[in-house]
Order: structure tokens, then sequence, then C-alpha cells
């Protein structure tokens, strides 16, 4: 297909089956894993864990970014059909959701894989938040749990980090679209997610300026009962050494002072992680596998 991309906020307007743009990634699919993955949040890793594709290359590119390799483009061509097998092999492993992570650029191919094998189970839109609403638009039928970063609510840190300065503006319209996408949160009797939202902040090391800002603007998005989610996992992957802030673990208090803020924000949903996590032995390898789990 010749097209222009326009499918994220950096508008490339490249044909991809000819150059790449920003994220990395021709027209073609590549995965770097897909499996059940049992340490998401627990509404949507459940029991059984969620049935988790993670796609190669992302358009915005973090320094610091936890998956650095993948965002960077590692992983396996598979064609639209095989994704189609995927969605149907997670599921009949048991996976609760599909859980689609940093897919937008692969947006058009996961609608066709859909018209293959519309999976049974909801599918999770698990992205960075800097997302075009023209995309999401595309997406509201094929998604039925938004699963987005929110990263930045300062421009600062999107521009020294992930060169989107813009970003702050556009997460926040994208956050609070897909909040009128999915205005309700519904559970099934076990308490695994089937329909809703929830949003994700990173706390970086040295920003807790921007996470305060995040939790401000994310309570007006989702409400006092929403779900929202604040990772303390950060550790100093990919490029992270280059910049001061970001070249050590985050500290325990930094985490404890933005948790403190989360509670006096007034939602009343938020998870918490546990600091162990911040190392990066818990990376998953990015060896293009289909099947088995991880951290099971
Ligand atoms: S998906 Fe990739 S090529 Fe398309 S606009 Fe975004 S970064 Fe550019």
């Amino acid at each position: 297909m010749s097209e222009k991309c326009r499918l994220c906020p950096r508008d490339c307007k490249v044909d991809r089956t000819q150059t790449k743009g920003v994220c990395g990634m021709p027209e073609e699919v590549y995965i770097g894993r897909a499996c059940r993955h049992m340490w998401e949040e627990p509404p949507i890793s459940g029991t059984r864990g969620s049935g988790t594709i993670f796609f190669s290359g992302c358009p915005l590119k973090c320094v610091y970014c936890q998956n650095y390799s993948l965002s960077r483009g590692q992983g396996r061509k598979i064609s639209v059909r095989e994704l189609a097998d995927i969605f149907k092999l997670l599921e009949d492993a048991g996976a609760h959701n599909i859980n689609l992570v940093t897919a937008t650029h692969y947006t058009r191919a996961i609608l066709r894989a859909m018209e293959i094998y519309r999976p049974r189970v909801p599918v999770v839109f698990n992205c960075g938040g800097y997302e075009s609403i023209s995309t999401l638009e595309m997406l509201k039928d094929a998604v039925d749990i938004w699963l987005p970063d929110y990263k930045y609510a300062l421009p600062l840190p999107a521009q020294e980090y992930s060169a989107a300065p813009d970003y702050p503006e556009r997460a926040l319209a994208a956050l609070e679209y897909m909040r009128k996408l999915a205005p309700r949160d519904i559970f099934d009797e076990n308490g695994v997610m089937q329909k809703g939202m929830i949003i994700r902040h990173l706390v970086l090391p040295g920003n807790l300026q921007n996470t305060f800002q995040v939790l401000e603007n994310s309570v007006k998005i989702v409400g006092r009962d929403g779900f929202f989610s604040l990772m303390g996992q950060y550790y100093p992957a990919g490029e992270a050494a280059k910049f001061p802030c970001l070249s050590s673990p985050l500290k325990p208090l930094e985490y404890k002072l933005a948790i403190s803020r989360a509670e006096k924000s007034g939602m009343k949903n938020t998870f918490i992680q546990s600091l162990e996590k911040n190392e990066s032995k818990y990376t998953p390898v990015f060896d293009g596998s289909v099947g088995g789990e991880i951290y099971g």
C-alpha cells in the first residue's frame, strides 16, 4: 500500500513501503516477542496473564526507553496473517486479553489482522500517549481497553528526553479522547478489566514536578474513580547515562513523594509498584519468539 504515513503526531508523511519515518519501521510488521505477561496491572494480567505482543520500533524513541532495543527496531518480520494467528494463539493459551504494546505505527496492519481474526477477549491498546485523534478514531471499534502512558505534562522533559515538545498537549488531547471512547471501567466477576482505561506514568528521577502535573491532569481525565498506574521501575537504560537526572535509578524517596502526591490527588485506584523491579534483568528478551510467558 502506498500511503503517506500520518499515523502519529510526528506526521512524517513518508511512504513506508519505500522509506522510514521517525518510528524507524517500514509498513511490514515487526515484533520483538508475543507471550502471556504476568506483571501488567492486576486487572490486565489477572491470573492467566495478558496476551502481550511487543511491536518493534516507536514514534517517540525516549532516550531512557526501558525496552530500548525493541524501540530501536529489534525484532522479527511477520505477515498480517501471522499476526492474526498470534491473536488466536495467545487467546487459546488462556490470555485474558490481547495487549498491543507500542502498536500505533502498525495501526493499518492491526486492523487488517483483525479482519482475519477478531479476538474474542478484550483488546488492549498499550501506547506511549503521543497519539493522533484520527488514528484513535481508526481504532475505536477495535480497542476495548486504553492503556496509555502519560509521560510528560511539561514540555521541557518532553523535548529533552523524547524530542517531542508538543507531547504534553498531544497526550492530553489523546487521553481525553480515549476517555470519551471508554467512559466506563467494566470488569468481569474476577476483577479482570473488559472495557475502560488505565493511565500509566513512569516516575523519572529528578523530574517530580512533571509527575505532580501528570497526576493533577490525570484525575481530571479519568476522575477520582478512574485507574492510574504509578510506575517506579525506572532504571537508566539506552542513552540515559548522557543525562545527569536520568543516570541513576529512581530513588525510594522520590517514589514515596510521588505516591504521597497520588494519594492527595484524590484518585482512589492507583497501582503502586515494588521498587525491586527497577533493574535491567526484568527487561524481557526480544528474540521474536511467540508463546510462553514472562515473569510467571
Ligand atoms: S507512525 Fe512512524 S512514519 Fe508514521 S507519522 Fe508516526 S513516526 Fe512518522
